[in-house]
């Protein structure tokens, strides 16, 4: 097999074992499936085996593929959450192709901390005293209750153990690093003699939690942010809201009227908040710790922020989004932009796409159909973006065909699938992405067309 010549010529010194067990895989795998009975055939079953482990040679190195997200969902974590906007582009291939200052202070020469000019930044923006970031809020959450719990105990309401998705399961993470945690008030109703009550139990930290993807309704009690602070600072006793989808500036869309921003949140008194870069704030993937100096300070002390802390692509690249919002430009960020688009300016980036693609195939009725957009990122409880979805409909499964197509294409196209459509919501998809998205689209229903 190595003396293959398309094999042969994929050898390096440092492929050749990897290329050897990938060979030995290969021709297990079809030994098992003859051992099984599977009536495999010896014409061309060596080719068959070159075949395989040539492919999968090429697929090892291929490395990331490129995506239009044709999903409707801005902050889809299996698709990288938010886009970085131009700016980023060009300081990362800055930062990756030299050296830069990243622990130097170049007038003094001396050593400083990595993330200064985010965590400066961040906090002009908040109004926080100080700020540190980490690898993501899951990060951040675990950094924080280290720091203050790790030999006490956190209090957190029943009401607010969230999973958020790609396993973000708050009480396991909590467990790891408290010393205990004490769960108070129930599922709907949480009261502040609650959070005094696990006071005098030994809390060490007060955590209350955005409960991002859900939403308790009917006969339920919270207490405000505001009320926690002033019992954290009375009872001297730290209080941290994991605030999560980092909103710098009010949103000002139907439907999230009562998300506030991180600035109006500090306002509360609170210690510290969390949330991440990559959600609506639309920056790289990072976790975001503003609040008091003397907090931070202790967290930096930690010797765990040396394990949770971001390299220099991320930095630079949150430098950048944050560097937005100072400028006043957030219109150059991506994620902002998605989420703000007005829908009259979907429908007619829809209807040419639309237009395009009728007659395409024989068997593909083209339609436009009212929708909705969904934020992600587990970020918020309901998704209230509505959309206009360009529908692809395709009798005899050519629905799963065409994405399954559209999928095995560079750049890769997702979409939405139902029963017997492939719907398109170009809200997450850029201009510079419309024709592309165009082609891949004709010749996917014409080769799914053509094949029924
Ligand atoms: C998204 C979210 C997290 C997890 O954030 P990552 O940056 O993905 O780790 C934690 N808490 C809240 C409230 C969130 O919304």
């Amino acid at each position: 097999m190595l003396e293959d010549k398309r094999i042969a010529a994929r050898l390096s010194p440092a492929s050749r074992r990897g290329v050897t067990r990938i060979v030995r895989e290969k021709v297990d795998l079809y030994r098992e499936r003859l051992a099984g009975g599977e009536n495999i055939g010896a014409e061309g079953l060596l080719e068959s085996i070159r075949d395989e482990v040539f492919r999968e040679i090429e697929a090892v190195g291929r490395g990331t593929m490129r995506v239009i997200n044709a999903t409707g969902v801005v902050l889809h974590t299996n698709l990288g959450r938010a886009v970085l906007g131009d700016r980023a582009n060009e300081v990362l291939s800055m930062v990756a192709s030299g050296y830069t200052d990243l622990e130097t202070d170049l007038p003094t020469g001396e050593r400083v901390h990595r993330d200064r000019r985010a965590a400066r930044l961040v906090s002009l923006l908040t109004g926080a005293e100080s700020a540190i970031v980490v690898n993501n809020t899951a990060a951040a959450v675990l950094l924080a209750v280290d720091t203050f719990a790790g030999r006490g105990a956190v209090a957190v309401s029943r009401g607010e153990l969230v999973e958020i998705g790609g396993s973000f399961r708050l009480p396991e993470i909590l467990r790891s690093a408290a010393g205990a945690v004490i769960e108070i008030g129930t599922t709907n109703r949480t009261r502040i003699g609650d959070y005094e009550a696990a006071i005098d139990q030994g809390a060490t930290l007060l955590l209350k939690v955005h409960t991002s993807n859900f939403r308790i309704v009917g006969y339920t009690e919270t207490v405000s942010l505001a009320e926690l602070a002033r019992l954290g600072k009375n009872r001297n006793v730290p209080v941290m809201y994991d605030q999560g989808n980092g909103i710098l500036l009010p949103l000002d869309r139907a439907g999230l009227e009562g998300e506030e921003d991180v600035a109006s949140l500090l306002e509360s008194g609170v210690d510290m908040i969390s949330f991440s870069g990559d959600k609506v704030l639309g920056g790289p993937q990072a976790g975001i710790t503003v609040g008091a100096a003397s907090c931070i300070d202790r967290m930096r002390g930690n010797h765990l922020s040396r394990a949770l802390r971001v390299d220099k692509l991320t930095l630079a690249c949150l430098e950048v989004a944050l560097g937005e919002y100072w400028d006043g430009s957030s219109s150059g960020i991506p994620a902002l932009r998605m989420i703000k688009e007005p829908l009259e300016d979907i429908r007619k980036r829809a209807s040419k796409l639309a237009g395009a693609l009728k007659g395409a195939g024989a068997g593909a009725e083209i339609s436009l159909e009212e929708g909705e957009s969904s934020i992600g990122g587990g970020s918020f409880p309901v998704d209230p973006l509505p959309t206009v979805l360009v529908s692809i409909g395709l009798d005899g499964g050519g629905a799963v065909k065409l994405s399954a197509y559209l999928r095995s294409l560079d750049p890769a196209v997702l979409a939405r699938v139902r029963d017997r459509s492939v719907s398109i919501d170009m809200r997450t998809v850029s201009g510079h992405e419309e024709d592309i998205l165009t082609q891949s689209l004709l010749a996917g229903i014409e080769t799914i067309s053509g094949r029924e």
